[in-house]
């Protein structure tokens, strides 16, 4: 038997990963994007093609419509503003009185045919959540492209204007993502809280920019993460350091325990990281669960066991580590 540097990650839970009641239905409408960040789990770029059709837009408003349990609609990509369905979900949610989340780069909102995207959420109270890894420049542009802090800061003064942190009904949440690490050096995710604190005082003192809640996401091992680790020999040793924090606290509150993510063609996964890795959801027969069979089964309550990875570890180090920031 081929002996691994690290623990296969099931054999670290006491008992199986069960789902609970979906209450989040997390929705990535494609891989294009306009930027190609260095560390993208998605491995999304300018030139990626793969988006959602027409067809799976239908099901997933039908879906919408049909689950009175869904809570929260998240959106994601790539950009997932620039998918022809985009408005279409967005809409068919608020109508049906969910919160609506956008995981948003900001930066589109400067690219043809996007300008009116701020007001757009305001006028649909959309949740913005924003990626701005770190408060200083030359980190965010390092990690994201030249010029991206600054029109991160343009857009985010935009979204302020229109009301966004200021009134309770327009949210707009920061996520910071750690350097990629480039030696054996390497830490978690910094306290949540105190960084938020830091992040506002720097952000207020500096741009006059005022924002919600700062989420703090561990890199894991996916996409161009995991190409950045391989190519640093550094794959191996990162896991070992996140096995080494593995918190169990974490395992209660993971998102996936809650949530369906849904790929461009209609497949479903337990998450976004198992979206990329490619490991779908399966039903009780063995087949790849996709919106169609929730359709036709009248049921998201389809799936017995969350589909574990040695990636996981990264959601389940020290804090753990989600979407929505840290997890305990
Ligand atoms: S991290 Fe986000 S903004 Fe950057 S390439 Fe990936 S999807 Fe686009
Ligand atoms: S990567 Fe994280 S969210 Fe996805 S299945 Fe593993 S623990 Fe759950």
């Amino acid at each position: 038997m081929i002996k691994t540097a690290f623990t296969p990650f099931k054999d670290k839970l006491t008992a199986p990963l069960t789902k609970k009641q979906i209450t989040v239905l997390q929705i990535n409408l494609g891989k294009r994007c306009n930027l190609s960040c260095n560390h993208c789990h998605v491995e999304a770029s300018p030139k990626r093609t793969e988006e959602m059709t027409p067809e799976i837009c239908e099901q997933l408003i039908e879906l919408i419509h049909r689950f009175p349990e869904i809570k929260i609609v998240d959106l994601t990509g790539g950009a997932p503003e620039m998918n022809y369905g985009f408005k279409l979900l967005v809409e068919a949610a608020n109508k049906n009185g969910n919160q609506v989340i956008v995981r948003s780069n900001l930066t589109i909102y400067f690219e043809d045919g996007f300008g009116d995207l701020p007001e757009y959420f305001a006028k649909h109270q959309v949740r913005v959540v924003a990626s701005l890894p770190c408060y200083l420049q030359d980190n965010v542009d390092k990690m994201r492209g030249h010029g991206v802090f600054q029109e991160s800061i343009k857009a985010l003064r935009s979204l302020n204007e229109l009301g966004y942190a200021q009134n309770p009904n327009l949210i707009l949440d920061l996520v910071y993502n750690p350097q990629l690490p480039t030696s054996e050096k390497f830490s978690l995710t910094p306290d949540q809280g105190k960084l938020e604190r830091d992040y506002k005082m720097f952000l207020q003192e500096h741009f006059n920019i005022v924002f919600n809640n700062l989420f703090t996401i561990t890199n894991l091992p996916v996409g161009r993460t995991k190409f950045h680790l391989e190519r640093t020999k550094l794959y191996a040793p990162y896991l070992q350091f996140l096995e080494a924090n593995f918190n169990p606290n974490t395992l209660e509150h993971l998102m996936c325990r809650d949530e369906l993510s849904i790929d461009y063609l209609g497949n479903v996964y337990d998450c976004d990281f198992n979206q990329m890795m490619n490991l779908p959801v399966k039903t009780r027969e063995g087949e790849i669960l996709t919106v169609t069979k929730l359709l036709e089964a009248d049921s998201l309550d389809l799936i017995d066991e969350v589909q574990t990875a040695a990636y996981c570890y990264g959601c389940t180090a020290g804090c753990g580590s989600s979407c929505g920031g840290a997890l305990v």
